[in-house]
């Protein structure tokens, strides 16, 4: 009896250790194989199938990189040979010193790159409707650590892969969503209730230098502080019609900022993703004018890496769990070099798309894998020029020096013979002392905390950031201590450049005289200007007590107060954002504030315990410097009170409506959701004092025939109880005269944006600025006459006008299409509007492409009218854009006060 327990002991111990052995197939977890038709694995079921992996996986270590914005895991998947995972420290750490370039000798870095593992970013699901890319994810894991063909092995063996899920919180929206109909055919991805990430959906992928979101934090820190991976494959959906997918190398321009390598880089990554599917037999790669992608805007999860060196790959491929078609499309069929394999129109599956995926994804890791030397040589040889760059008098290669050329060439007296000549035109342009690119930057200090988070975002994003211990000078200029250094000899110096200079991208039409050609996204972004930073640009190379801050470091604002005995109150400065933080705060409290154009005035007199411990705080915590007084001065009359703030967002989701439900958690201010219905049916002014309406929520007057697209609504039925609240629009019809008589009875309501479309509505005596007359009619101005595709432009205040206190003279303003307006002469001296901010001059382009940018001059981008006993303020540019122009923010938050 006990040698048949001992027997069926061992038996069942042998087969549980079997069992631990064995890498748990897709279906034995989800159910089902990833690719199967109408099926999505939810965020839950992956993350449990991702720790039974690492339990049961040698190749496999399982990694928390940070929580996302809801509060779950955000993973990060590291695959290897047990071997290399072994010594993930030592790998990661030649990593790192490549990249870095720091000190190292061309000898060194190729021992080093000997020696090395390429390492290989590969993510999923940052688009969560994009479900081809968490489900290949899954799928390429799964693959990666059970196949044992050689190919494999080999790749196992020479790189490590870092499987990064790009949006934990969208997948499990996105496939609760899809799964929720049991008839499998009426299941869908669209009509989603709300975004796939808390606060700003698709735009997660227009966030990696800004790192506003959690998410973006935690994947930029194991980019560019931890791993630098030498090759980033980013995942999207979905291909251009006719095709399967777009993908590497991409269209001009690129940033001129990059080092030549790097493009080489993806034009090699790309060739070896387009053969491979060639190989196998697998049509329908499109690639460069194949495609809209360019390699021009940073600020993408692809695209930040290119600053950074790293080779960014982005593919867009189709597919879907419904069953789809390839449809025909005649200019598709005829190969070219931008789609070698045309695809023929085919019933289309989701496991298709996966299969190409996963090729896709072996192409890159099996070009890591035989070039892995190459690749972190590479990485090492961009990081040195870099260094070098910033060493030495250098001359970026912008496209507006080719234009001074060619001026130059057209006005020039030619002298002596043509080659001195051309050396002499040459010479005036590109060895103009005055044009050399900056040895680095000064951020002074004794400026607003938005100084700080400035300097944080260039320290989350890998960058090499200095401080001064004590005073000092350069070119003669005195600086405090605490003040920042960013020098440019550093290997991330593209990145440097572009978050301090202007982008200079260049004229760009279809043909001369034709239409633009559109950017990808922002042709112009400079933060530091967005921000409001005030620093120094210095041409020569310059020293002082600077002491390096660690990599990744965070800084924190110092803050201060100053009182020697008892007080009555504090001051502190009207422009400082942080400001906000405070009043918020303490208005919460029940504290009186008081404001004058300079200062803000808190009572808060010594005696009260929790009042000044709460002052300590906002000091410390802040950055806020408080100064102590014995009385409320006298020229502070203006107490401010809170409002009921009510901002508009609509079913779905409005993404410019989540980043300033951002901006407004962040500086804590109280404010509802208001959505089409409850403006129809409720007495406005009974609930709110304030109404705000981003870009996208009022319609224009007339909508333009043929320019119709509409939004598809679920109807109602379709919609999850919770959600039925939020459908509607805002229509002419009901929601305008709600409107206006919450103005006429005494409410605020400020737009931002299109949203400007609410002042015609109202008959508010203002006009669009930017229209021409044609045959006695006016319309608006064509593209060959003005484009601005999203670029920083200045604009001039009246900074001693209330809604503008705080401000400096002038902001640098993100313009996207904006709105900008003309005011009556008669209706200004009436009172009726006020102009609150202008394009002063013809040449306000700060950063960007703004073809035709004298039409903007004197047209007003913001105003204040006056509606019965209401006030409308309306700003044209994008004053709250994707939580970055910190310089705008006090145009919106004066508004948000009694
Ligand atoms: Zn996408």
């Amino acid at each position: 009896m006990r040698k048949i327990i001992l027997v069926l002991l061992i038996a069942l111990l042998s087969q549980s250790f079997l069992m631990a052995q064995t890498v748990p197939s897709p279906k034995s977890h989800f159910g089902f194989n990833i690719g199967d038709n109408y099926q999505l694995a939810t965020f839950t079921q992956t993350e449990a199938y991702l720790k039974k992996l690492a339990a049961v996986s040698k190749k496999v270590k399982l990694q928390v990189i940070g929580k996302t914005e809801e509060g779950r895991n955000h993973y990060m998947v590291i695959v290897s040979d047990p071997s290399n995972l072994a010594n993930l420290e030592k790998y990661k750490s030649i990593s790192q010193k490549l990249a870095h370039a720091e000190d190292l000798s061309v000898a060194e870095a190729t021992q080093m790159a000997n020696e090395g593992k390429a390492v290989v970013w590969i993510d999923g699901g940052l688009h969560a409707t994009e479900v081809t890319g968490i489900h290949q994810w899954i799928e390429s894991l799964y693959q990666l650590i059970t196949r044992t063909d050689e190919e494999t092995k080999r790749i196992l063996k020479s790189t490590i892969i870092l499987f990064v899920h790009a949006n934990p919180d969208g997948q499990e929206l996105v496939s609760n969503w899809y799964m929720r109909n049991s008839d499998t055919l009426k299941r869908s991805t669209s009509s989603l209730p709300r975004l796939y990430q808390k606060y700003i959906g698709h735009d997660n992928n227009r966030d990696f230098y800004m790192t506003n979101m959690q998410e973006s934090k935690n994947m930029s820190r194991q980019q560019y502080i931890e791993w630098m991976p030498q090759v980033l494959y980013n995942h999207h959906q979905t291909g251009p019609p006719g095709t399967v997918v777009a993908g590497p190398p991409y269209r001009d321009p690129f940033n001129y900022v990059y080092d030549p390598l790097l493009v080489t880089g993806i034009d090699a990554l790309g060739a070896a993703m387009s053969s491979r599917l060639n190989a196998e037999g697998k049509p329908g790669y499109t690639m460069k004018a194949g495609s809209v992608y360019s390699t021009w805007w940073n600020g993408g999860l692809r695209t930040t890496a290119y600053y950074h060196n790293i080779i960014g790959l982005l593919t867009e491929i189709i597919g879907n769990p419904t069953p789809s078609n390839i449809p025909l499309v005649p200019q598709r069929l005829i190969p070219n070099s931008a789609t070698p394999y045309p695809i023929t129109p085919q019933k289309w599956y989701f496991r298709n798309s996966i299969d190409y995926s996963v090729s896709l994804n072996y192409a890159v890791l099996n070009y890591a894998a035989r070039y892995r030397e190459e690749l972190l040589l590479n990485i090492y040889t961009m990081g040195r020029h870099s260094i070098e760059a910033g060493s030495k008098d250098s001359w970026t290669l912008y496209s507006k020096r080719s234009d001074a050329v060619a001026e130059l060439l057209k006005t020039e007296k030619v002298t002596g013979n043509i080659d001195s000549f051309q050396t002499t035109v040459f010479n005036k342009v590109y060895k103009n002392p005055a044009n050399r690119d900056a040895r680095g930057y000064i951020v002074t200090a004794n400026q607003t905390t938005t100084a700080i988070d400035f300097i944080n975002i260039l320290i989350q994003s890998g960058i090499k950031v200095a401080k001064a211990n004590a005073n000092f000078s350069v070119a003669g200029k005195n600086y405090p201590a605490g003040s920042y250094i960013v020098k440019t000899n550093q290997a991330f110096r593209p990145h440097v450049i572009d978050m301090f200079e202007p982008q200079d991208h260049p004229n760009d039409f279809q043909y001369p005289g034709g239409p633009p050609v559109r950017p990808y996204d922002a042709a112009g972004w400079t933060p530091a200007f967005t921000m409001g930073i005030e620093f120094d640009r210095v041409l020569d190379d310059f020293n002082g007590p600077f002491e390096t801050i660690p990599y990744g470091l965070i800084q924190k604002p110092m803050g201060k107060i100053n009182a020697s005995a008892t007080v009555a109150g504090y001051s502190f400065s009207t422009k400082e954002n942080a400001a906000y933080y405070a009043i918020n705060t303490l208005l919460a409290m029940g504290v009186e504030v008081y404001k004058n154009k300079d200062q803000y005035y808190v009572a808060a007199n010594t005696a009260n315990k929790k009042l000044q411990e709460t002052i300590e705080s906002l000091s410390a915590e802040k950055g806020i410097i408080f100064n102590g007084l014995t009385a409320k001065p006298a020229n502070m009359n203006d107490r401010i009170m809170p409002q009921r703030i009510a901002l508009w967002d609509k079913y779905g989701g409005s993404m410019s409506s989540g980043w300033v439900r951002w901006i407004f958690e962040k500086y804590n201010f109280p404010f509802q959701l208001i959505f089409a219905k409850e403006i129809d049916a409720s007495n406005l002014k009974d609930k709110y004092d304030v109404i705000l309406f981003v870009e996208g929520a009022i319609p224009s007057l007339k909508p333009e025939a043929g320019n119709g697209y509409e939004e598809k609504e679920p109807k109602a039925e379709d919609v999850p109880e919770i959600y039925q609240a939020t459908l509607g629009k805002i229509t002419a019809e009901k929601s305008i005269p709600a409107l206006n008589k919450f103005l006429q009875e005494g409410g605020t309501i400020i737009t931002i944006g299109s949203s400007a479309n609410l002042a015609y509505h109202l008959n508010v005596p203002v006009r669009n600025a930017l229209v021409e007359m044609v045959a006695g009619k006016e319309k608006s101005l064509p593209g060959e006459k003005f484009y601005i595709p999203g670029s920083v432009m200045q604009i001039t205040l009246d900074n001693e006008y209330k809604a503008n206190w705080g401000m400096n003279k002038n902001a640098d303003v993100y313009f996207s299409a904006s709105p900008v307006f003309k005011l009556l002469p008669d209706a200004i001296a009436r009172k009726e509007v006020v102009p609150l901010a202008w394009y002063a001059s013809d040449k306000t382009l700060r950063s960007g492409w703004a073809f035709g940018q004298s039409y903007l001059q004197d047209g007003i981008a913001a105003f204040e009218a006056k509606v019965g006993n209401g006030k409308l303020f309306v700003y044209g540019p994008e004053i709250t854009f994707r939580g970055q122009t910190h310089s705008n923010y006090k145009m919106l938050f004066n508004q948000l006060y009694k």
